[in-house]
């Protein structure tokens, strides 16, 4: 059944909104301090994920890794942990009522409660050009889950294993020695590295659209905490058309690891978990 509109519908339909989070008081990242220190920065590592597949990296607090799109167009999904507490992981949600939809320069990575600090700050992006297309669509997204085995089996059936979800799970239970069943709990919604995604104005239902992304095109970001991190190279490959099978055309992603010398982070200090006493009015 569906109901008669008031009398005042338009009148209601017209009330502007207000922002849930206004992010005035919302802690700023230095980010001259970080461009200093990423300026001097010396590489410690590489690791290449290979299509429809995962790698995990660690790094240590005050460094950088960089998400590179190489041979061809990819998206990414990104998992980020504490290194020392698997339980403190990237809350998607919290992220974008923060700092909405979509991700770029000097805009932070959350975690979850009680300690919601920032884990990783975004200090490059090749793709902040693209902005918001016409369609309403953006790059690297918050509003995204990650693709599944398990909505795949509910929507169309059949067993497929190399969606990022199982990708991240296989990645973290072979790096931590975890088994995939102690594995899988700790993955979690992700960051959309490289996809171009909205909502459709009409429907409000989650469109995907061919990344703008080209081989060359990074993302960098600033680990503010410990950082275990795992990465699949989504079986989508650019999600210009579908994912959850092997018909798309993926390529690999490379990421690289950077460690500042120690002092070019003089008065900067890892973020402390968040200052909320957890009585909950008890
Ligand atoms: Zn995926």
């Amino acid at each position: 059944m569906s109901f008669d509109p008031p009398a005042d519908a338009e009148a209601r339909r017209a009330v502007a909104p207000v922002i849930c989070y206004p992010n005035d008081t919302l802690p700023q990242p230095d980010l001259a301090l970080y461009a200093r220190a990423r300026a001097d920065a010396i590489k410690t590592g590489e690791i290449v994920v290979p299509p429809r597949d995962a790698a995990c990296f660690t790094l240590p607090a005050g460094h950088f890794f960089r998400i590179t799109s190489v041979e061809g167009p990819q998206v990414g999904d990104l998992n980020l942990w504490n290194a020392q507490d698997l339980s403190e992981r990237f809350y998607s949600g919290k992220t974008r009522a923060l700092h909405g939809t979509h991700l770029t320069t000097g805009q932070r990575m959350w975690s979850s409660f009680p300690a919601l600090r920032p884990m990783a700050t975004i200090v490059a992006d090749t793709l902040d050009w693209y902005g918001k297309d016409a369609f309403g669509g953006s790059v690297h997204d918050v509003i995204g889950t990650r693709c599944d085995p398990y909505a795949g089996n509910l929507l169309s059936g059949g067993q497929y294993h190399y969606c990022c979800h199982s990708n991240l799970t296989r990645a973290l239970a072979d790096y931590t020695g975890l088994s995939l069943a102690e594995a899988e709990p700790h993955v979690h919604d992700v960051l959309n590295v490289f996809m171009c995604t909205g909502f459709t104005r009409n429907t409000g239902q989650y469109f995907m659209k061919a990344s703008p992304v080209r081989p060359g095109d990074y993302l960098e970001a600033f680990a503010e905490i410990d950082l275990l991190g795992a990465l699949s190279a989504c079986p989508g490959g650019d999600c210009g058309a579908q994912h959850s099978s092997d018909t798309a055309s993926c390529h690999p992603l490379r990421i690289e690891l950077f460690a500042p010398p120690a002092e070019a982070l003089a008065g900067w200090s890892s973020p402390a978990p968040n200052g909320y006493d957890r009585s909950h009015g008890a």
